[in-house]
């Protein structure tokens, strides 16, 4: 695995700490070892999400940090002095991937927290607070379905229904996966929290950017203000009527297909009509199919599944749209003659990053010579759930192009490293 060299490169630039080389090579050697047919694959509570987290450990424990695994097997790092320390600032982000993904998602974040141990631990700098980095497993939630899984173990958030989702692949409950592990699922199953977070004064994670603002607006980093909350169906069945696409008048037809297209047609007007009132909004209907079995060009066809995905800053947004749902779906059915089965709704609350927080990163970067910048997050992280804990969480974004979740991932290096510097610095300046 090369930890070594990556090491060495480490202590031959006791002088000139080289954090861009020594991060390329943490991303290439983890890369190399979760390859897949494009991209990457690290699933959630899998062998190679656990030979990452061994790999990053053998790195640390070279250069002299501490290492331990926490109740949910999530590594957790820190400056020796800072072992057990309470009221520590927590920075992490998660080293799982979603299948033929991209190797910056996640792993950005927990690579910057390392560098800044790393560098602290080579320069002699006393940060203020005690400082703790970790590296969490499951987050997305390609593989069985719900997200942020080691994040709501740890904060007692996991939930009955989501430890008995099946994994994609092997149809194994998520509760089995994070048993052979070797997590405490007796804590996990009664929602008893992993983590004491009266010891966590603060949460940061550092995330490359989903979308394009940073590259157009030509600047490397940006403050997060808060994360967009999510309202999701995975699928909702129209079921209508088949029937032979020349013989069946208009009058007569049950098509499920024009059904689902007129219920999309209204909910994107409502959408409009919701950010004209200076609401934030995102919607996303990202799945769509027919029954392959049966489906034809001259079919008027029975059923088709489709997802619903709806995003907004505002819990009240999100409100209006579930309500907008059902109200346009009981006319739809009507209507058309059809009828509409929905899978059980996901859930997750907008998060608001701590204010004083936004501040004191806002003030790092003018101190690292970066243009404050503000934006909000689009994507869901791991970081909202820290926030609606009641921890105070901030994110830091770094400029990165052709969108995540895809082998295209390109964030510069040099990116993470201005990322990297707004944390070590606001760690560093005057953290009440
Ligand atoms: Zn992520």
């Amino acid at each position: 695995m090369n930890v070594i060299d990556a090491t060495d490169a480490l202590r031959t630039q006791r002088t000139d700490f080289d954090s861009e080389k020594i991060a390329a090579k943490l991303f290439d050697d983890i890369a190399s070892f979760s390859a897949d047919k494009t991209g990457v694959s690290r699933p959630a509570y899998s062998k190679t999400e656990t030979k990452t987290l061994e790999y990053l450990e053998a790195f640390a424990l070279n250069l002299g940090l501490f290492v331990e695994y926490d109740a949910g097997q999530n590594a957790v790092f820190s400056l020796p002095k800072d072992a057990g320390a309470t009221g520590y600032i927590l920075i992490g982000s998660h080293v799982d991937s979603v299948p033929n993904g991209g190797n910056f998602d996640g792993l950005a974040g927990v690579i910057a927290g390392l560098m800044c141990l790393a560098r602290a631990n080579n320069e002699g700098t006393k940060f203020p607070r005690p400082v703790k980095v970790i590296a969490m497993r499951g987050e997305e939630s390609a593989w069985f379905g719900p997200c942020y899984i080691a994040s709501k173990a740890l904060l007692g958030k996991l939930g009955e229904e989501e430890l008995n989702a099946p994994h994609k692949e092997d149809g194994e409950t998520l509760f089995a996966h994070m048993d052979a592990i070797g997590v405490d699922m007796e804590r996990v199953e009664k929602q008893i929290p992993l983590l004491n977070s009266k010891d966590v004064h603060s949460y940061i994670e550092l995330h490359i950017e989903q979308g394009p603002l940073l590259v157009e607006m030509g600047m490397p980093a940006a403050v997060i203000s808060g994360i967009r909350g999510n309202i999701r169906y995975k699928k909702i069945r129209c079921n209508g009527e088949a029937g032979h696409s020349g013989a069946v008048p208009r009058a007569y037809r049950k098509d499920p297909v024009l059904a689902m297209a007129d219920l999309l047609s209204r909910l994107d007007e409502s959408w409009l009509t919701i950010l004209q009132k200076g609401e934030d909004l995102v919607l996303t209907c990202g799945m769509v199919a027919t029954d392959p079995q049966k489906h034809a060009l001259t079919r008027i066809p029975d059923l088709v599944d489709f997802s619903i995905d709806f995003r907004s800053q505002s819990a009240q947004a999100l409100d209006e749209m579930r309500e907008l749902l059902n109200q346009e779906i009981r006319t739809v059915a009507r209507e058309r003659k059809v009828r509409f089965d929905l899978d059980p709704e996901m859930h997750t609350s907008p998060a608001l990053c701590d204010a004083g927080m936004v501040e004191g990163l806002s003030a790092a970067m003018s101190r690292v010579s970066l243009e404050p910048f503000v934006m909000p997050s689009g994507g869901g992280h791991d970081a909202a759930v820290f926030a609606n804990a009641g921890i105070p969480s901030a994110m830091v974004f770094v400029r990165n192009r052709n969108g995540s979740h895809n082998p295209d991932e390109a964030m510069e290096i040099s990116d993470l490293i201005a990322g990297t510097d707004i944390i070590y610095e606001y760690l560093k300046g005057p953290v009440q």
